[in-house]
Parts: C-alpha cells; structure tokens; sequence
C-alpha cells in the first residue's frame, strides 16, 4: 500500500515537472517546487498513535526487525495494547486511503506534513474516510489483529513513510536502502 501511494506521489509530480516543461512554461516549475517546499517547512508534532500507550509499549527493535516474512524486514512498529484501545491519528493530515486489504487488515493511510504518509493496521473497528482533515489525536479507529496479523496478539502497526528520499538515512542494513523512504518511527514518538 505504501509503495503504492510512493510511487503514484512521484508520478503525479514527475507528470507535472514534465507538462510545464513541455509547455514551454519553466518559469512555472516554481509552483509546485515552492508547493513541496512548503510542504517540507510545515512543522510537525507528533503523538504516540495509541491511547495511552508509552514507549515500553513497543520494542525499541521493532524497526527493521529481521527477518519479517515476506517483507524481508519490518519497516514500521508494532505497539501492543488492549482490543478496541483507541487508534490516534500521530500528526494532523489528510486521510488519503481507508478500508480493508489482506496484508494490513482495516489499515488507514494520512498523509501529514512533510508529504510524509502514516500508515494504520491490523485496526479492529474503521473510523476514518478517504479525504477526512484529521488532527493530532483525532481517532482513526481501534487496535485489533485484522490482516495478516490474524490470531496474534493485538497491536497497531505504524509506518512512517516518505516519497523524497532521505539519503542521510541508508545504512547497510539488509534493505538499508529502503530507509530512505520508511523513516524510524522512534526518532519522532520517543
Ligand atoms: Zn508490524
């Protein structure tokens, strides 16, 4: 889900760049240069995506944890709580996707500022639609197993994922170089 929404980001700003560029027009690349950049200046303040949970809710190694099934590795966290605990949005945003597939379960996709996009799983019970503004905080559902998390204990799995590079974060880690695009999500809930 998440490559996917990544890589139709790109395409549609890739489309973009290209139609001004072919029209001549490239004075007009300033426009959606400066609407990513206001993008990337807006702030960001970010809450731990459950209700009451606190970091000893989630191994600090569950980022890149190895090896994860067909994932190779684990690109987000996974933070236990109760069934039915609340789910919060982490930053404010715009919902961009909100239903049910095989790997993710009831999962929901916001994407926050920065064009940073939060990725929500395994929930219990939906309580978010496509295009709904949230805020930090506003309730995007319940923590359940849905998915492929089926019979295991139950928990949100959060993913923090960026369609600009950041090439300051490969490593050589077995898929390092896929950190450019998921970010740790320790480093902003810590
Ligand atoms: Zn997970």
């Amino acid at each position: 889900m998440i490559t996917y929404h990544t890589r139709q980001f790109i395409k549609l700003f890739a489309s973009l760049i290209q139609d001004i560029y072919h029209r001549g027009k490239r004075w007009q690349l300033i426009i959606p240069i400066t609407v990513v950049t206001l993008g990337l200046l807006i702030p960001q303040q970010m809450t731990i995506p459950v209700r009451g949970a606190t970091p000893e809710d989630w191994n600090e190694n569950s980022y890149w944890a190895y090896p994860w099934g067909k994932s190779i590795t684990h690109k987000g966290i996974d933070i236990f709580a109760d069934r039915g605990t609340p789910v919060l949005s982490a930053s404010y945003g715009l919902v961009v996707w909100s239903g049910y597939q095989n790997v993710g379960g009831n999962a929901v996709i916001v994407m926050g500022p920065k064009w940073r996009f939060h990725y929500y799983a395994h929930l219990d019970s939906l309580d978010a639609f496509t295009l709904q503004p949230v805020a930090m905080g506003s309730v995007l559902g319940t923590v359940g197993n849905t998915g492929n998390a089926a019979g295991k204990p139950y928990h949100l799995h959060y993913t923090i994922s960026t369609p600009l590079p950041h090439f300051w974060r490969w490593d050589d880690a077995i898929q390092g170089w896929q950190k450019m695009f998921y970010l740790r999500p320790d480093d902003y809930l810590r």
